[in-house]
C-alpha cells in the first residue's frame, strides 16, 4: 500500500480497482482506506466520465473534482459528448484518487 502510493507522482491518479488488484487487498477495504486518506487530505478525488465513441481512440474523458460538477456537465450537455456527439457513458463513471502535492519544507 505504502509503496504503491509512494510511486505515484503528485497529481497522478489511481483507481481503487487497480490498487486492489495490485495489492490483493479486497476492494471494499481499499475503498475504506482511500476514503480515510481523502478525509485526512492526503488524497484528492476526481470523477471521470467517458463518451461512447465507437472508435476506442476517439473516446473522450472528462474529469471533475466533485460529483455536482460532473452532474452539471452531464445535464448541460444533455448526456452527449460535447466533442463528438456520442452518448456519455453514465453507467461507467470512474472515481480516481489523486495523491496531493504536499509541500516539503527544505
Ligand atoms: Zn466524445
Amino acid at each position: 500500500m505504502d509503496t504503491e502510493l509512494t510511486i505515484l507522482r503528485p497529481d497522478e491518479s489511481i483507481s481503487p480497482q487497480s490498487l486492489s488488484r495490485k495489492t490483493r487487498i479486497p476492494y471494499p477495504i481499499i475503498e475504506d482506506i482511500l476514503s480515510s486518506l481523502v478525509f485526512e487530505s492526503s488524497l484528492g478525488v476526481s470523477f471521470i466520465i467517458f463518451c461512447t465513441n465507437d472508435d476506442p481512440d476517439l473516446v473522450h474523458a472528462f474529469e471533475f473534482p466533485d460529483k455536482k460538477l460532473l452532474r452539471d456537465f452531464i445535464v448541460n450537455n444533455k448526456f452527449t459528448c460535447p466533442d463528438c456527439d456520442s452518448q456519455l457513458n453514465t453507467k461507467n463513471i470512474r472515481v480516481a484518487f489523486i495523491k496531493k502535492d504536499i509541500p516539503v519544507s527544505v
